[in-house]
This record gives structure tokens, sequence and C-alpha cells, in this order.
């Protein structure tokens, strides 16, 4: 049997971190086992429907370098792929569970609903359902006579179909992750598999389309577990066999033990969405990873580890190496903290594992907007000097930006520790040292440091931070030599005199 697994998002807004984490096992499970991964827009909730949302999916979906095997505009023989497009398809099975008595009609107002969750609410009942006690008072199929029910049919009165839960059953869902789970239905509810305005429900939908479209896996997230009972009883109903459930774990915030939400990301500072969204109706900004600087395959690689591990040490994974990996066996129940700096981290471990020319490549648009007017060449060597102290590419040039202009200050500690009152003559007296340098690179501006050193019979710690004050303005950074030499002799001399002047009284 061939896998076919499906990512089945409701285009109700942008897709949180913990959908793709859902689309990425999805995807890892179908090419780990030469399966299928299918795309399928579950649209049915007419007034939930948020404009730029399907499209913003299949954007998420192409960064993260997961595309469909199918899906709507991605072809496949078992479309459409958009449930509102399948519409037809639907009535046709709420008709069948009629027919066969596993549904019902119900006619109840909203008044009368509203009614009865009064009433059961006066009588103490702790949460009010529609279920196989209440609906004997309700107006439905069950109740009303059948001439009855063909009148109010014939004249169009507004109904719902309802799914007529077993009084008392145990209903078991095996899932891959979590066992076998035993549901009373004695704590369900009569659910509605297709509503007043034509469309069925996402429970109808999702069966009739997980069915007709031959998943053989649903790997969905916890928060469907609950439903997992309605839908075994469904494929129990029409006679299919269910397809393997694996529920996957939730993504809990970084501090706590909830859900992760968007709050938590605007309160810490981190984005939940992979691709920055902006609301089509309160044009409220959303924070995104891609437009925050990370690489997606960072990202990816970070997702992968939220509820999966691989038995091993190992958390660096290419796609392929995850795809090699992956099994739903070795996937958690618990949830999966989400850790924002182990985050970084991964951002960190990709940016370093890039070769210097890529990451030149890369940074020449931040240095354009800059308007840094240097070669590839030059930001190549940027990118060597600069990557072990970035995390992100804005970083390179942020943190090296004196390697692009004349440091306008000094830093303020090392001055005061290090900048003492015989300083202007000492780095005078290695200026002029540099100066005879005719071949200007790093080993040389190094050997010349070296020599003034024992010449003068001076210590590093005296030298080495006020050269890299006056040239560079910091306390810190890469090798001072490799600095130099990228800079060039010229802007060095200049660099330091205009540092000595600056910073003391140049000796003469
Ligand atoms: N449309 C549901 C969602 O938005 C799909 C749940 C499922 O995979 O069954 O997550």
């Amino acid at each position: 049997m061939k896998v076919r697994v499906r990512f089945a998002p409701s285009p109700t807004g942008p897709l949180h971190m913990g959908g793709v984490r859902t689309a990425l096992y999805n995807y890892l499970f179908a090419k780990k086992h030469g399966g299928s991964f299918i795309l399928r827009i579950e649209d049915t909730d007419q007034t939930r429907f948020v404009e730029g949302a399907e499209d913003y999916i299949k954007e998420a979906l192409a960064w993260c370098g997961m595309i469909p095997d199918e899906g709507p505009g991605f072809g496949g023989k078992f479309g459409p792929y958009k449930q509102s497009e399948r519409k037809e398809i639907y009535k046709e099975y709420a008709d069948r569970l009629i027919n066969s008595g596993y549904a019902y009609y119900a006619f109840d107002t909203p008044e009368e609903l509203d009614a009865m969750r009064e009433r059961l609410k006066k009588a103490k009942v702790a949460s009010p359902q529609y279920n196989t006690i209440t609906r004997d008072t309700m107006r439905n199929s069950l109740t009303l006579s059948e001439e009855e029910v063909s009148r109010l049919l014939q004249e169009g009165h507004p109904y719902v179909i309802r799914f007529k839960m077993p009084r008392k059953e145990d209903v078991r869902v095996q899932d891959v992750i979590r066992g076998w789970v035993v549901v009373n239905t004695i704590q369900l509810d009569d659910k509605v598999l297709f509503k007043s305005d034509g469309m069925p429900t996402y429970h109808l939908a999702n069966i009739v389309d997980d069915h007709k479209m031959e998943i053989t896996h649903v790997i969905r997230g916890e928060e469907w577990l609950p439903s997992a009972p309605l839908h075994v009883l469904l494929y129990q109903a029409f006679g299919w066999d269910a397809p393997q459930f694996a529920h996957l774990p939730l993504l809990l915030k970084p501090d706590g033990n909830g859900k992760l939400s968007k709050r938590d990301g605007d309160r810490l500072g981190f984005p939940v969405f992979p691709l920055e969204w902006s609301d089509p109706k309160t044009g409220e900004k959303s924070s995104g990873y891609r437009e925050n600087g990370y690489f997606a395959e960072s990202f990816v690689n970070m997702l992968s580890m939220l509820g999966w591990n691989p038995g091993t040490p190992q958390e660096i994974f290419s796609m392929d190496e995850l795809i090699e990996a992956f099994s739903l066996e070795r996937v958690g129940k618990a949830g999966a903290k989400f850790d924002p700096n182990k985050t970084k981290w991964f951002n960190q471990q990709y940016l370093r594992a890039y070769k210097d020319e890529e990451l030149g490549k890369m940074i020449e648009p931040i240095a354009k907007e800059k308007e840094y007017d240097v070669s590839l060449e030059y930001l190549t060597e940027v990118s060597r000097l600069m990557k072990e102290r970035a995390s992100f590419l804005p970083e390179i040039v942020e943190n090296g930006q004196y390697l692009f202009e004349v440091p306008k200050e000094y830093d303020e500690k090392t001055t005061r520790k290090k900048w003492k009152e015989d300083t202007p003559q000492v780095m005078e007296g290695l200026r002029a040292e540099f100066e005879k340098i005719s071949d200007w690179n790093a080993e040389n501006c190094h050997s010349v440091f070296i020599s003034y050193l024992e010449k003068k019979e001076l210590g590093m710690g005296r030298v080495l931070p006020n050269l890299r004050l006056l040239i560079t303005g910091q306390g810190m950074g890469p090798s001072m030599f490799d600095i130099m030499a990228l800079l060039g002799k010229e802007e060095c001399f200049n660099r330091m005199k205009k540092g000595i002047s600056e910073l003391g009284i140049a000796a003469n």
C-alpha cells in the first residue's frame, strides 16, 4: 500500500509554526516511505475564511522546501483539493448516514438551542450538549413524525444533520504515538456533520476526503485527538477502513506548560509564524522567521526536533538526513517546549557552515543598502572574519561596521583600562614600524608587531587592545592582523593617526 498523507490546514490566518511542524512530519513521513504528500485546503467554514491565507500557506511550505505532490495548484488525480470546490460530494455522504440511521435531521432554531443550554445550566449540568440524552427533547427527525420531517424538509426549513452518537460505548482509537486511546461515547455529543448553509462541517468533509483521497496516515496536532473517536465512528458508519492516526504533541511556551501562542512570541520577542503576515482586515503585522533573518533550513531543522528525536546526539540535519532518520515511533507524547535561544543557535550553526564566498554573496544586498561600496571579495573576507560571531546575516555587517566605516567612537571601558599616558607614544612608534612594511598582509603586520613589542620590552596586553581600539573602536573582535590586512595600509595609518589624536596627546 502506497503511503499517502495530507496536510489539511484551514485558511483562517497565517500558519502557526506548530502547523509547519505538522506539515513537516507529514512530509518527512511521506518521503521516507516513497509516498505522497498532499495539501488539502479545508475551507468549509466560510465565516472563518481569511483573504490571502491560502497563498501564505503555500508560500510557507515552499520556503521550507516542502512542495506538495498533490494539492490546489499542484495537480493530482484526487482533486479538487479545496473543500469549497468539493461541496457537491459531501451531501451525498450525509444522506447516506441518514438513510443508514447513523445521522438525523435537526430543525432546532438558534433560540431553541439557547433555551436548551439555559435549561441544562440551571439544572447544574457541567457542559450542556446536544447529546444522546438531550436530543430526545429537541426538534429532530428522531422525535418528530416522519410526515412532519418530510413537511419541514419540503417547505425548506433550515436544518443541520447531526451524528447519532451511540449511547454508552467504548470507542477505541489506535494512535501510532499514543497507543490505544479509549473514550466512552457518554462524553461525546451529537456533532453537526452538515450545516444549514449547505456545507459540511470539518468532521464530515475530513473523513470523506481522507477516504476518497486514499489517505493512509492521518498525522496531525494533539488538539484533534478529542475528535478522533467521532472520526473512528464515522469510518465504521460508512463501512470504511480508518487510516492510521498519529497525534503530534503540542508545542509549549518557553516559560510554563501552556500551548505556545502568538502572545508568547510578542511577550518574549520571537516570531511564531514562518513568514511575516499582515492581517488583511486590521493591517496588523506579525513577524516571521524568514524576515527575521532565519535560514529556512535551520528553521526546519529546529522544528524537526520539537517532538521528534533521532535517538542519537546529532542535532544538525539537512532535509535529506531528516527524511532518512525520521520515524513516527520516535515522536514523543509529551509536549515539546519551544526554546527561542536554541532556535538562534540552530541559525548560527547553519550560518557558520556556509562557505565564506556564499556568505559574501548573501550579505551583498545588506551592504548595498547601507551604501557600502565594496567588492564581493571584500565581503567574502568580511564574512570569514565575522561569521564566528554572528547568528544572522545582518550581524556580519553590523558587528563588522568598522570594516566599512572609520570608527566614530572608542570603546569606553577599554579606553579607561588600557589607554595610558605613554600610550600615544607607543602607538605612534608602532605606526612608524608598520610604515616600513612594503608587502602589506596579516603575517607581516603580525611579525612587525611582535618585533616592536620585543624591542620596546612591552607586553601584548598593553599594546594589542590599544591597536584594536584605534583601528576598530572596539575592545574585542576577530584577529587584528587579518583586519589590518583587509583594511589596507593607508586606511590603518589614517585610523591610527586619527585615534591617537582623539584619544590623547600624540607623541612627536
Ligand atoms: N483543518 C484542520 C486544521 O485546520 C485539519 C485537522 C486534521 O488534520 O484533521 O488543522
